[in-house]
């Protein structure tokens, strides 16, 4: 031994005993982005087993002020962030077996990505996916460490260490707006790198053993307000997705249409799934007397229907306009396209 984790074993409420159980974790990254990879650096160093972090997108020039594993080389090389991500954390600590997974995690590969882990670590940047994480951890039983961020403000809440703890879809109606849309605000990588500690001092904890009841904390950096809640009595005895009589809403893959609030953009996406035609001329012929401003080439359709602006991509995405409510969306689009 190199005396790699002395001084965390030196922790005594760590110790040797608690750094063998963080050695024999399997940890699940949700999301490579600015959580994510602060989140994962983090885990690799204190030493996890084994570590698979997942995620669909490439790093951008926009990403390096806050995504602490990624460098100007990798945006130029355009490298998907989860394999910009093995590489560093597998750099750091080849200790720990590190999978970078590119990958859209939706309702049909979200049980099988997370099977096998012993946590489930959020980095995500939207509520959708946060759901669906929340379903599939609390059917799997794999605790689930909630993070969050934007501007200054962060909160992080670990899920699922308790039965009588509420899980995310119990306190959807309490948590702040901001945490319910995506990023329009901008965020400084402070906010980020709290946040993320906060999630990994949790983890750290729980893998070690210790008991103390699982708060939500929050902290605006700018501002310099901190709070820690107690959300025990925030449990919903009707929750779908963790009473006892549970369905597990965001699981269902008959919920064929996926939607995400758009970062920075006052716009919802929804996206068809591969396995529904999507045609876009035909459909582009039924809207025709109900909607103006109708323009369009062989990619998409650009239309104004109901006060929005919409359009319609060949691939399946429609991009719904002047709106951040997902329920309201996915209305305008029934109602234009039934
Ligand atoms: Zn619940």
């Amino acid at each position: 031994m190199n005396g790699k984790y002395s001084r965390q074993e030196l922790f005594a409420p760590i110790g040797e005993e608690g750094q063998r159980k963080i050695r024999n974790a399997k940890v699940f990254v949700m999301g490579a982005g600015a959580l994510g990879s602060s989140s994962a650096e983090m885990l690799v160093r204190a030493g996890v087993g084994e570590l698979t972090i997942v995620d669909r997108d490439i790093i951008e020039w926009t990403n390096l002020h806050r995504q602490q594993l990624y460098a100007e080389q990798d945006v130029v090389d355009q490298l998907p962030k989860a394999v910009a991500a093995k590489k560093r954390l597998t750099a750091i600590n080849g200790d720990v077996r590190v999978t970078g997974i590119v990958a859209d995690v939706t309702p049909e590969n979200v049980e099988e990505l997370i099977t096998g882990h012993d946590l489930v670590i959020d980095g995500t940047d939207n509520i959708e996916i946060r759901l669906l994480m929340n379903d599939a951890a609390m059917k799997k039983g794999i605790p689930f460490f909630m993070g969050a961020c934007v501007g200054s403000y962060g909160l992080s809440f670990p899920i699922g260490l308790e039965d009588s703890q509420p899980c995310l879809h119990c306190l959807l109606d309490t948590l702040p707006s901001q945490m319910m849309t995506c990023d329009t605000v901008g965020v400084i990588s402070p906010i980020v790198v709290t946040t993320a500690a906060r999630q990994v001092a949790d983890v750290l904890k729980y893998l070690s053993g210790a008991t103390s009841a699982p708060k939500l904390e929050s902290a605006d950096l700018w501002s310099g307000e901190r709070s820690t809640i107690d959300v025990q009595a925030l449990k919903k005895t009707d929750c779908p997705s963790c009473s006892d009589v549970r369905t597990y809403p965001f699981l269902d893959k008959r919920s064929t249409i996926r939607t995400a609030v758009l970062c920075g953009r006052d716009t919802v996406q929804l996206t068809y799934p591969a396995s529904r035609q999507f045609e876009l001329q035909a459909i582009t012929e039924s809207i025709e007397g109900a909607v103006t401003n109708l323009k369009r080439n062989p990619h998409l359709a650009v239309c104004q229907f109901s006060g929005h602006r919409i359009v319609l991509f060949r691939d399946g995405r429609i991009l719904i306009h002047g709106t951040k409510d997902i329920s309201a969306a996915k209305r305008i689009m029934a109602s234009l396209l039934g």
